[in-house]
């Protein structure tokens, strides 16, 4: 918490300045500096994409081709504080930035064209209005970029503005995220290999809700990634 405010502080101050760690950038950095970029820990869930512990966590769920996060979440981290910024310190970039990175990662280990479209979990619009953008559209541009693959960041709408859930039995959960979300754009959907993308993955209800609209459009597959899981 202290060190979150402080990181908060010294960004404040020092606009140039690392978003996880608060120290001055070098003249090469952007926006993270190097030596947490290399500390930050990696899952290389995509290594085993259909066989670990996050998507174990979608089985007898929704069919997923692959599901994979970058980091491993815990709290005080260097990627909690980064997905701080990220939702609600105004610093969309570093969704664009560590999705670039986490998809010349998949491109590097064989995912390059896998993929035929990038989906982001949407935001309610009010509740988009309020923060000024949708962290996962700018994920979701990221990743496109590092895989080149397009994105489509108005695929998916969000009808309901969802209040925490964390407390909910995973059955009410669903029943609760079922009709929550919606798309005008089943026709562009239909037959394409759907990737869809969040900022961090917990029990996975709103990915999969999300997966299996997808999947009603008829899409030929869907996979899900997110920047974390816990
Ligand atoms: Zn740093």
């Amino acid at each position: 918490m202290l060190q979150t405010l402080w990181t908060d502080f010294l960004t404040l101050v020092f606009p140039e300045s690392c978003m996880a760690c608060g120290e001055p950038l070098g003249k090469q950095e952007h926006l993270v500096c190097l030596s947490c970029q290399l500390a930050m820990p990696q899952t290389q869930f995509h290594l085993q994409p259909n066989e670990n512990p996050l998507a174990k966590r979608f089985w007898g769920k929704v069919p997923l081709q692959h599901a994979f996060a970058y980091y491993r979440f815990s709290k005080h981290s260097r990627i909690q504080r980064l997905l701080h910024q990220l939702k609600y310190r105004n610093q969309p970039e570093i969704g664009e930035l560590l999705g670039f990175w986490y998809g010349q990662q998949l491109a590097r280990d064989g995912f390059a064209g896998q993929f035929d479209m990038i989906v982001p979990v949407p935001l309610h619009p009010a509740k988009q209005r309020k923060r000024g953008y949708n962290q996962a559209d700018y994920i979701a541009q990221g990743m496109s970029r590092g895989l080149n693959v397009p994105a489509l960041p108005t695929a998916l709408t969000r009808l309901v503005n969802t209040q925490t859930q964390t407390r909910k039995h995973r059955f009410e959960r669903y029943e609760n995220v079922k009709g929550v979300f919606a798309t005008h754009n089943a026709n562009l959907l239909r037959g394409q290999r759907i990737l869809i993308v969040d900022d961090v993955i917990t029990t996975g209800s709103t990915l999969e809700t999300c997966a299996a609209l997808v999947l009603d459009c008829g899409c030929q597959s869907v996979s899900v990634a997110s920047l974390a899981t816990g």
